[in-house]
């Protein structure tokens, strides 16, 4: 299931690096033996997750489901706007290229 399990000891380096374990394959830390605990999946995020079977935070999910609705409604009305956001997020040029294509011109 990913990198989503993170030590809080505060001494710890992975924790002060922000490093995430490998669902499966650690309980503990393998620097400092601390229970890990499950976190965010988002990349950057190291939010706890209180319910472990969640993926993302609540705040990861909003920002995805805004970044959604914003690419549906930019490419539905005005496709030109729909290139200025992919500009702004690199991870879904791909994806709204590919909606781009079958826009009439
Ligand atoms: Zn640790
Ligand atoms: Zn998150």
């Amino acid at each position: 299931m990913g990198e989503r399990k993170a030590c809080f000891n505060e001494k710890c380096s992975a924790y002060k690096k922000r490093t995430k374990h490998k669902d499966e394959a650690y309980v503990f830390c393998p620097i400092c033996a601390t229970e890990l605990i499950v976190v965010c999946k988002s990349l950057k995020c190291y939010e706890q997750l209180p319910n472990p079977l969640e993926k993302y935070c609540d705040e990861c999910l909003q920002k995805q489901q805004e970044q959604r609705d914003k690419m549906v409604k930019a490419v539905k009305t005005v496709p030109n706007a729909a290139v200025t956001i992919a500009a702004a997020t690199p991870t879904i040029i791909k994806a709204t290229k590919d909606i781009i294509k079958f826009l009439p011109k």
